[in-house]
């Protein structure tokens, strides 16, 4: 296949990409979305074969068609709640190539390369190996965390800024050294020095980040993850990849941004600031007693409201509860109520996990509101229901400057009406902060799982 012919293919296959990110930016056109990006992809990865840069076929079978059917497998047998560790996971494959493509860079003979080409190249593999080894020890330990392997609370070393700037600068001063290296030897010596200091510099940031701020460090991830990609671009002159690289790191970089909104938080505070960190002061203690209500009235109540918000979080997602609440919320409408989702950005785990799980459910689009869309209609609201949610709705957020979570914006359920809440038990969510919403005068609790709890209720408004 002719060169041109091939770039043609890369160009046409970038701008697949983009048209994909534009699709997946909603839901209604986020199936056509995925399509763009199945067919970019698979151009691109057709055209890399057939161009020739690719040479030793057979070895590229041996290895692409088991992890193909592996990769398949995994993925369509994890379960939505393990999606986070899934894609942690798939991160730092990211962040190894890049590293790998790095040291076989350097490795290959410098294919002519002197003066200020040859400089150039080192610095793009010294870098691409940089960001490829933060992102992949940072992947690993981001996975362990969330899967509850390794704690999930922050790693606060003393002096842990002056840690991460010498690291820095070790990282800086190996740079230097490997771009003056006399020889291939003496290079490779320096890269590896540099993936090794690179590699504990990504599992500092990321222990040092624990609880409730997850979330901004998975899209961070994927963040570098893309630049890492584009990194191993630039080392194999491979523009697709630069361009794919770039849309990846520049998605993830806005989507950190909004999930840093969606915190109250800056980009710094997360990267440095020991995020998650416990403030100071011990939070407020929740005093009072909850009241409980019966699977009856719960239903009753229900029935007899005009305008009902649901705020579903992780436990509607672990209970799958979305397909029976979307039955309730047809009964409801039916009956002449005013029903709406209220979506908190980082409810459940992972970014637009509830909206994916209701659109699974089908239940229609113009519904789902964003929480800054619904938290001022709340006040008017007759009836909001909690299923599954704990952290997002948790009013110490705003009342307890000594709570992990102070300052996260949350929905402010308990201006409404009446709230009912329907988890398992009085136990925390995610940040492990106890919520004095669930003692609140206008508040009952319904426990019991969430699917079962919600199949009685839609039982009971059936009958
Ligand atoms: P939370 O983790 O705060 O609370 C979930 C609640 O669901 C728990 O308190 C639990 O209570 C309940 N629950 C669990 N299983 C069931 C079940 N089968 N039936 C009924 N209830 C159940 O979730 P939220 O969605 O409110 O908040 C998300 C949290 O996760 C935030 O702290 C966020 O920062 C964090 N996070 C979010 C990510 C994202 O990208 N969205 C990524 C990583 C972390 P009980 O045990 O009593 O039933």
């Amino acid at each position: 296949m002719s060169n041109n012919l091939v770039t043609v293919i890369y160009l046409f296959s970038g701008a697949l990409f983009i048209l994909s990110l534009g699709g997946l930016s909603q839901q209604e056109t986020a199936r056509r979305g995925n399509l763009f990006g199945l067919v970019g992809m698979g151009l691109a990865l057709g055209a890399a074969v057939l161009s020739g840069q690719v040479t030793g076929l057979a070895a590229l079978g041996v290895a692409a068609v088991p992890a193909v059917a592996i990769g398949g497998v995994l993925a369509a047998r994890v379960e939505m709640t393990s999606m986070p560790q899934l894609v942690a996971v798939l991160h730092s494959f990211v962040g190894a190539a890049a590293v790998f493509v790095g040291l076989a860079s350097y490795l290959h003979p410098h294919a002519g390369l002197s003066g200020a080409e040859r400089l150039v190249h080192d610095v793009e593999i010294y870098v691409g190996v940089g960001v490829g080894a933060v992102t992949f020890t940072g992947s690993i330990v981001a996975f362990l965390k969330l899967q509850g392997t390794l704690s999930g609370a922050p790693l606060l070393l003393p002096g842990r800024h002056a840690l991460n700037l010498a690291l820095l600068a070790v990282t800086v001063w190996l740079g230097a050294r490997f771009v003056g290296a006399g020889s291939v030897d003496e290079g490779q010596q320096w890269l590896v020095a540099a993936t090794a200091v690179t590699g504990g510099l990504g599992v500092h940031l990321v222990m040092a980040i624990g609880g409730a701020d997850m979330p901004v460090v998975v899209s961070m991830l994927n963040s570098y993850s893309g630049w890492a990609a584009a990194a191993a671009g630039f080392m194999l002159g491979n523009d697709l990849l630069i361009i794919t690289g770039a849309l990846v790191g520049s998605s993830g970089a806005i989507l950190s941004h909004i999930m840093c909104k969606g915190m109250n938080r800056s980009l710094a505070n997360v990267i440095l600031g020991g995020f998650g960190t416990p403030a100071k002061g011990a939070a407020a203690a929740v005093t009072g007693t909850h009241q409980e209500l019966a699977v009856a009235e719960a239903t009753t109540t229900l029935r007899g409201a005009q305008s009902v918000v649901i705020v579903p979080g992780y436990g509607m997602a672990v209970a799958h509860a979305q397909h029976t609440l979307s039955e309730i919320v047809k009964l409801l409408r039916e009956r002449g109520a005013t029903v709406r989702f209220a979506i908190h950005p980082v409810a459940g785990r992972l970014p637009g996990h509830m909206n994916v799980l209701l659109a699974e459910a089908k239940v229609p689009y113009d519904i789902v509101k964003e929480m800054d869309e619904i938290n001022e209609d709340l006040e008017r609201t007759d009836v909001v229901l909690v299923i599954g949610a704990n952290d997002i709705v948790n009013p110490s957020a705003i009342d307890d400057p000594h709570s992990a979570i102070a300052g996260m914006p949350v929905l402010e359920v308990w201006k409404a009406k009446k709230v009912i809440v329907m988890k398992r038990s009085m136990g925390s969510g995610y940040a492990g902060v106890d919520n004095p919403l669930f003692v609140k005068p206008n508040a009952w609790m319904l426990f019991g799982d969430a699917k079962k709890v919600a199949d009685q209720v839609l039982t009971g408004l059936r009958s």
